[in-house]
């Protein structure tokens, strides 16, 4: 999808977050929904940490330089080349300082006719090697692939066209690209139509939201929701980081056979790269004002990404009755990964006929079929 959104990286504070808000917008530039975290695990692990004040053309190496060359450069000693620069103009200084200043003013001008896009490829890569292998490691889920290509794309590499019609659709999904082949052959796929979980003594799910600066961007797919990081829930012990969440119409998982006019999926990951989806069911009926806030923030480009000015009450978005499915299954989306918990709310909450309105108007229909139960396990909250 596009990496238009970097200039649009509204979070001052995101710079030193770092890796964590790398992720979450990794959601944002992907091409897929909950597919983001997931179907990067194998891409390179280069995260989208660039600072916002790195936008306009300014990577990262911009800021860095210039601490690294002034402790690496005692005076009078020559200022080392330890930076890759640009166009060294400042070359003939004699003058280590101004040799530094003159350098450093030229990293601050965009190169000519640089764009937000070509700029953000740049920072990727340099930032990328800026981190510390641990930190890259840990989430490396990050997909490059999501940061590629355009909008209605898959992996940047190539624009792969999938979508929900025709040749493209989810029946064709495996044959667009080999890494998407579990879209066909995986026997663990979602969604589901969830039926004869065991009623268990589950655990509640501990959502741990918080009120959070978000963004939204229609990448093609679906509009999806880019959100400040902090806000984790726990399953059974283990903690999972809220990337970002998506809307789909009508919902792709059903129950007992029933389907929803919509769902909304809630993605989260752990510090091992595994994933764990909420999803939200809806149905016709009173507004939802978190909703709202989300379509009022709607962009008016594809792809890009638009900052709301007001936080997301997140918990709002939660229903009052938590009891849930669970189940594990796959990504929805190419390329249709393995591996992720599945939490599917029971209750379904409401949305006014105007809501669901707005969300067809751009997406008709974005939901996968359901896909073959094959005898899994499906536990639920008593
Ligand atoms: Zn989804």
């Amino acid at each position: 999808m596009t990496p238009k959104l970097n200039p649009a990286r509204p979070w001052p504070t995101w710079g030193h977050l770092g890796l964590a808000c790398a992720l979450a917008w990794a959601g944002a530039g992907s091409a897929w929904a909950e597919g983001a975290a997931h179907g990067a695990a194998k891409a390179a692990p280069a995260t989208r940490s660039a600072p916002p004040n790195a936008a306009a053309g300014r990577s990262p190496a911009t800021i860095v330089a210039p601490a690294t060359r002034r402790a690496a450069a005692p005076a009078p000693a020559p200022v080392p080349d330890d930076v890759p620069l640009p166009a060294d103009t400042a070359a003939a200084s004699t003058d280590p300082l101004e040799h530094l200043r003159q350098r450093l003013a030229d990293r601050l001008v965009a190169p000519k006719g640089a764009t937000a896009s070509g700029s953000f490829d740049v920072r990727i890569s340099t930032r990328s090697g800026l981190q510390p292998p641990s930190a890259a490691a840990a989430h490396g889920a990050a997909p490059s692939r999501a940061r590629g290509g355009k909008v209605a794309h898959g992996p940047g590499a190539g624009a792969v066209h999938w979508g929900y019609e025709g040749e493209h659709g989810p029946a064709g999904w495996a044959s667009l690209r080999p890494e998407f082949g579990l879209c066909k052959t995986g026997q663990r796929q979602s969604p589901i139509d969830i039926r004869g979980g065991l009623a268990v003594n589950l655990e509640p799910v501990k959502f741990n939201y918080q009120d959070s600066k978000f963004s939204v961007v229609d990448n093609g797919h679906t509009v999806q929701v880019q959100l400040q990081p902090g806000n984790t829930i726990d399953i059974g012990g283990r903690k999972f980081e809220l990337q970002q969440f998506h809307f789909h119409r009508p919902s792709e998982e059903r129950i007992d056979g029933r389907q929803f006019e919509m769902s909304l999926h809630l993605v989260h990951k752990d510090e091992q790269g595994r994933l764990a989806v909420v999803a939200l069911l809806f149905d016709e009926g009173p507004a939802n004002a978190v909703v709202q806030e989300v379509w009022n923030n709607l962009p008016l480009e594809r792809g890009d990404a638009r900052p709301a000015r007001q936080p997301l009450a997140l918990t709002e978005l939660l229903p009052d009755d938590r009891r849930y499915y669970t189940y594990m299954g796959s990504l929805t989306t190419p390329p249709c990964s393995e591996g992720v918990q599945w939490v599917v709310m029971r209750a379904p909450q409401s949305l006014t006929a105007e809501q669901i309105g707005i969300f067809s108007r751009i997406y008709p229909m974005n939901a996968r079929p359901v896909q073959s139960a094959s005898g899994r396990r499906i536990l639920q909250s008593d």
